[in-house]
């Protein structure tokens, strides 16, 4: 079903699914009995995760089980977990029968403890063929409709259920506030509070009320904690982040992941501060367990263990790592090829370095969300389930997702919507992708195997040649983005960009009526996608400078994970629609935007920066530096036009002075001024005007999201609380300090006291 309700309160949503998490049966008592009858080599199995290549021979479609591999693996190690697909994503045949022969050898063993699959269903069941794929994360966060987040992330984990696998690596709960990073468009953008409402939705959306049902899986909050703000930019490197910022802007997210009821944690594969997360038994134990309380297990990430050694230079050998790792409190070892963990571990408890104390503790908690997914009373997959992979009611779900994410950035003299009878060029190099509306986490790791997209998906070109009838549309691609020969490696640059007929493209737009141009990037993630500069790539700065000189009315579509520099062609761009990922249903989503079909409504999740480097919206020299141009936006976090117009007004706070536990009502309305009905994102932003660690700016409080036909007015109210007035002060703990605060909300302020 599409999700067609109003959003009339984000704190509402929020309150109700962290509130609904977490209801589980007791199981202590099996736990307890199947403990007691452990060796310490089967604990130390349960431990071990390893990649599906370890127990398989041959190739991609045509990988079978290797009796002998699943024999050492299930047999003689009893590894407790198996992850991932091998080079490409199975169809739901070919995934039962590798999951039901895994379970059966499980079931053969002494204790016939069953394996929990784990698998990165990033935008759907994006390993698995023929599934429903939704916009990547950062344009889940640009709807700003956590229900819509929520039943999408419902079908990912019934299509994923569907093939047997139980445990999704899933969602990225990191706070994307470093572009350069190749994995920021796996987050939820760069605010705490528009990520902590999408997550709690990804979460309560996956897990469901009953986890053991059919319908869901647990999930994995990733990657805890700081991974996603390396100073360089590159993945996987080093952080700095003071710890009352560790907590105000990168816990939020995880801590409220654990109280909507996350089964399992994954670490973050950097260092904070020079210690390696999987060594930091401050975060993965006195935070996450002592004060978060969370009861799942957690896992380390690929090799992590690994790379204290190699990468890291924090332990002399492995097995010392080993030590470090468990103690810290990893639970699980993503090893992922071989036995070295098992064995390691297994001395260690032999000869006293790890109690045996820790490891019961670790296996109690693998055991815990086994018994929770309902896995010892049958993890053998159904066959009557397959037929729940891509129905086409969740392609209308996926379809309305990819609309509501398409971010209208500008839009001159109304240039947009264009009227169907007119001549257009589509040029550029994302206009007949796949692959970028795609990006990483897409059939396979990099996303980069066109022959593995569903053959009735429409790029941009397409559809935009469906909607209007080709005889109206030119296609030439000016430019082209590439991928240098065996890049799923750690080879960067993983994206080469190359002209390919720009005079042409140059030619076609001089005898169209408006230019849509194309522009963005190709398929990336982890350590591949990793750049130095955010400007976009010079082909395409050429390419669209060149249409530009040509005075046609020139319409950009940006299909990027990141936001890459593009000032140089802003200003003459008559119109700019910003896309993220959008995925399968994306190039149909863009089309009807652009024709009118449908009226945008996505606001940006993040800064969009004028020049390379890192901008926040909440970053206080915004205001107080206006003059230094590198520093002011491109485009606003919250920013987002739509073919309508709205008026605020009347911004009224419930009290001018408040003060102990008092809560403060805000409303506000909001008409519909122009001639379309429309959906609009009401934002809520909050400045603490004076207070002892320098404050934001302003920070998003609340947002709600309604429609509004035109003419129609409506008042939203909000409630906030003190938490809300809160930030970490110099001692890590959260403060409330006495004083003015503004209330900010669409170009309106009040101001109220705390006292
Ligand atoms: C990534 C994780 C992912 C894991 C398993 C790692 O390289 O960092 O996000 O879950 O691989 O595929």
């Amino acid at each position: 079903m599409p999700v067609t309700e109003d959003l009339n309160d984000s704190d509402e949503f929020f309150q109700r699914a962290v509130s609904s998490g977490g209801q589980t049966r007791d199981y202590s008592k099996q736990i307890e009995a199947l403990l007691r009858r452990m060796t310490i080599e089967e604990k130390a199995g349960q431990m071990t995760q390893l990649t599906l290549e370890t127990v398989v021979k041959g190739h991609d479609q045509t990988i079978e089980i290797d009796p002998a591999k699943l024999q050492k693996a299930i047999g003689k190690y009893g590894v407790g977990s198996i992850l991932n697909c091998y080079n490409q994503a199975l169809t739901p045949d070919k995934w039962q029968d590798l999951i039901t022969q895994i379970q059966k050898a499980a079931k053969s063993t002494r204790l016939g403890i069953p394996v929990i699959y784990g698998i990165d269903s990033i935008h759907g069941a994006n390993y698995v063929q023929g599934s429903t794929l939704f916009p990547q994360e950062n344009g889940m966060a640009a709807t700003w409709n956590p229900e819509l987040m929520k039943r999408a992330a419902e079908i990912s984990a019934m299509e994923t259920r569907a093939v047997g696998i139980p445990w999704s690596f899933s969602p990225v709960l990191d706070i994307g506030r470093q572009p350069l990073w190749p994995r920021f468009w796996e987050t939820f953008g760069e605010d705490p509070y528009l990520a902590k409402v999408m997550g709690v939705a990804f979460v309560r959306g996956m897990e469901g009320n009953d986890v053991a049902s059919t319908d869901h899986v647990a999930v994995s909050l990733k990657h805890y904690l700081g991974y996603s703000f390396p100073l360089n930019g590159r993945d996987r490197t080093s952080a700095w982040i003071p710890e009352n910022y560790l907590r105000e802007y990168f816990l939020p997210t995880f801590a409220a992941g654990v109280q909507a009821g996350a089964r399992t944690v994954m670490v973050n594969s950097g260092d904070i501060n020079g210690v390696p997360a999987h060594a930091n038994r401050h975060i993965l134990t006195d935070v996450l367990r002592d004060e978060l309380h969370f009861k799942g297990f957690v896992v380390s990430d690929w090799a992590d263990i690994k790379r204290l050694v190699h990468d890291w230079r924090i332990a002399a050998n492995e097995k010392d790592a080993t030590r470090m790792a468990v103690m810290a409190g990893v639970d699980m070892s993503m090893v992922p090829s071989d036995y070295s963990f098992t064995d390691l571990l297994i001395a260690l408890v032999k000869e006293g370095s790890v109690p045996q104390s820790r490891i019961d503790e670790a296996v109690r908690r693998i055991l815990r969300v086994k018994f929770e997914l309902g896995l010892f009373d049958n993890a053998m997959p159904n066959p009557a389930l397959k037929s729940k992979v891509g129905r086409a009611e969740s392609r209308q779900v996926a379809l309305q997702a990819a609309q509501e994410s398409l971010t209208l950035l500008k839009n001159t003299n109304d240039l947009l919507p264009l009227a169907k009878n007119r001549k257009v060029l589509v040029t550029g190099p994302t206009a007949d992708s796949m692959i970028s509306l795609n990006n990483g986490w897409t059939y396979v790791w990099q996303g980069s195997e066109p022959s593995l997209f569903p053959s009735d998906r429409l790029t941009i070109r397409k559809a935009i040649e469906s909607k209007v009838g080709k005889a109206n549309v030119a296609y030439v691609p000016g430019t082209k983005i590439t991928r240098p020969p065996g890049t799923a490696s750690n080879s960067t640059p993983t994206n080469i960009e190359e002209e390919v007929d720009i005079p042409a493209a140059v030619e076609a737009a001089r005898s169209s009526d408006v230019v849509i141009l194309c522009l963005g990037e190709g398929s990336y993630t982890e350590t591949p996608g990793s750049i130095s500069d955010l400007t976009l790539g010079e082909p395409q700065l050429k390419l669209a400078e060149a249409i530009e000189a040509t005075g046609k009315p020139v319409v950009i579509v940006l299909v990027e994970g990141r936001p890459r520099i593009i000032n140089r062609i802003v200003d003459k761009a008559g119109a700019i629609l910003m896309t993220y990922n959008p995925s399968n249903e994306g190039g149909q989503a863009i089309a009807d935007a652009l024709f009118g079909d449908i009226n945008p409504s996505g606001k940006l999740p993040f800064t969009y920066p004028r020049a390379s480097g890192v901008v926040t919206y909440d970053d206080r020299p915004f205001e107080t530096a206006g003059a230094h141009w590198a520093i002011r936006p491109q485009f606003e976090f919250g920013e987002g036009l739509s073919y309508t117009t709205y008026q605020y007004s009347d911004l009224r706070l419930g009290k001018k002075a408040i003060s102990g536990n008092e809560d403060l009502s805000v409303s506000v309305n909001i008409t519909n001024t122009g001639r379309r009905e429309g959906r609009e994102v009401v934002q809520l932003y909050l400045a603490d005007l004076v207070a002892s660690i320098a404050p934001p700016s302003k920070r998003v409080k609340r947002f709600a999201k309604i429609t509004l036909q035109p003419g129609q007015s409506r008042t939203v109210t909000f409630k906030l609380r003190r938490d809300d007035l809160s930030f970490i002060g110099a001692d890590n703990k959260p403060i409330v300090e006495l004083g003015e605060f503004d209330v900010m909300i669409g170009g309106l302020k009040e101001r109220f006291t705390l006292k």
